[in-house]
């Protein structure tokens, strides 16, 4: 593509003025005193909840380093998020966005473009990706209309694993190692650290969970797939396939025969989703409903021990599920 010098400045004018009517939102920011006395500071820009937790601790005391995160915190995933004129003015701002990647940010790619000097760092680069799971797993029924057209498709959530998170953790660290060299060993420091404190907490879940009796779960929305796989539980059916789809009647009726059929006893909620769904297959089959975490989401003061806070309290809800 060409540029075109008056284009780009009307739309840069456009942006301003969208931005100067709209006002900004509130924003977590976490940022260093010292370095806003020194006027020199690099802001890192994190698109959603976990990459804004993740970061926070990779670039912990780093003198003129702040992260942003430019959603608030409770948003969750960015599946049908929409851009809004005060995340542009966030990135606008940044030197540098952390994106999970694994196109949960795809909806970002056109602004992307329009801020060249932007540098981006993807959390789940290089990793190895598992299918977006095809819709004809209940009982190979396709006929809702919803054609799969995610032919290939990769599943995005892969910090819910904590051995996803670990990698993710390393990605970023290094990745912000690159683009922000003069504060290389510090990130890497700090990824080391936090890495190490991941470790312990994915061993202690895998003792914890090595000798639970059941391992049949089903669970809200297609976050779960990673955290499955790593602690070797059998994701039986998914209730919603994204947030904000309710099941219809017929798919309803047919996860009520699965769970029945499976003898599944917990059905696993997400905190940021209705659970009504759910609460009525409960009733329907006798299973319980329980909430597990997929640290889409979080408190607002951004605490950046709150995914292992989280994943410490899916922990405790497994044990009591699948005991
Ligand atoms: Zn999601």
């Amino acid at each position: 593509m060409k540029f075109n010098p008056v284009r780009i400045m009307t739309v840069v004018v456009a942006i301003f003025l969208m931005l100067t009517a709209c006002g900004q939102g509130k924003k977590a920011v976490s940022q260093n005193p010292t370095a806003a006395k020194e006027g020199k500071t690099v802001t890192i820009v994190t698109s959603f909840y976990p990459m804004y937790i993740f970061t926070k601790n990779i670039a912990k005391d780093i003198p003129g380093v702040q992260v942003v995160n430019m959603t608030e915190p409770q948003t969750g995933c960015l599946h049908d998020y929409q851009l809004k004129p005060a995340d542009m003015k966030v990135l606008e701002q940044a030197k540098i966005l952390v994106s999970n990647g694994a196109d949960m940010e795809s909806f970002m790619d056109k602004v992307i473009q329009q801020l060249p000097n932007l540098k981006i760092v993807e959390a789940s680069k290089g990793m190895e990706l598992l299918k977006e799971e095809a819709h004809d797993q209940e009982d190979g029924h396709k006929e809702e209309g919803k054609e799969h057209d995610a032919e290939g498709a990769f599943n995005p959530h892969v910090w819910v694993s904590i051995s996803g998170a670990i990698q993710e953790v390393k990605n970023i660290g290094e990745q912000l190692a690159v683009h922000d060299p003069a504060n290389a060993v510090k990130y890497r420091s700090n990824t080391e650290e936090y890495v190490k404190r991941l470790e312990v907490q994915k061993g202690k879940m895998h003792s914890a969970l090595k000798d639970i009796k059941t391992r049949d779960i089903v669970t809200f929305h297609e976050a779960f797939p990673y955290f499955a796989k790593e602690f070797n539980l059998n994701i039986v059916s998914v209730v919603e396939r994204e947030p904000g789809s309710e099941p219809s009647a017929g798919e309803l009726a047919d996860l009520i025969k699965t769970v029945k059929d499976t003898k599944v006893k917990a059905l696993f909620a997400e905190p940021q989703y209705s659970a009504k769904a759910a609460e009525t297959i409960a009733r329907e089959t006798g299973a319980k409903v329980y909430i597990l975490d997929p640290v889409a989401t979080g408190p607002k003061d951004g605490d950046p021990e709150a995914y292992i806070k989280a994943m410490d309290k899916n922990l405790e809800v497994l044990l009591e599920a699948l005991k």
